[in-house]
């Protein structure tokens, strides 16, 4: 009995840890770690040219856009988890993947809104909001207010900036 009653805190403990850990699974900094923050990191472009491929390069680091219907992922179904390109981050989920008619790959919520920095952008005469990947400021897309329930928004996002996982094995 008082092993029992002994170990049961320390197992909900342990699963608490658990659930944080996948709350945060990312190294932070101990430090200005405020609202659970990613932890930037910076590549040079030589070293980005090295990991990404010219398309990936110039969607990724340069804000371009793939044409529409012509991604690797605007029609993809398949189970997984889609991470950013240029550091694998996890960004979304399969689960919330929609068909938006656009031609690019849309999804109705993020992972973690932690991993995605939002970017009023100007261009092109009208006023969006860009989406770029929290670690390492890769362009993912736009997010808009249009898309379904139940967040009503629609994360559009270039198949070049996105690697599609398993979701057990990461890979
Ligand atoms: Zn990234």
């Amino acid at each position: 009995m008082i092993r029992f009653a002994a170990g049961t805190p320390l197992i909900i403990v342990l699963l608490l840890g658990l659930v944080a850990c996948n709350n945060q699974p990312y190294p932070t900094e101990s430090s200005n770690d405020m609202n659970n923050e990613v932890q930037t990191i910076t590549k040079t472009e030589e070293q980005w040219r090295q990991v990404l491929t010219e398309e990936e390069y110039r969607v990724a680091r340069e804000s371009g856009t793939e044409r529409a219907f012509t991604g690797r992922y605007w029609d993809t179904k398949a189970p997984g988890i889609y991470n950013c390109v240029g550091c694998g981050l996890a960004l979304f989920d399969s689960d919330t993947k929609f068909d938006s008619g656009s031609g690019w790959p849309a999804y109705y919520d993020a992972i973690n809104k932690n991993h995605i920095k939002e970017i009023t952008d100007t261009s092109h005469g009208m006023v969006r909001t860009e989406i770029r990947c929290a670690r390492c400021d890769s362009h993912l897309g736009h997010v808009f207010n249009d898309g379904p329930r139940p967040t009503g928004l629609r994360y559009c996002v270039n198949s070049l900036s996105l690697k599609l996982v398993d979701k057990d094995t990461g890979e």
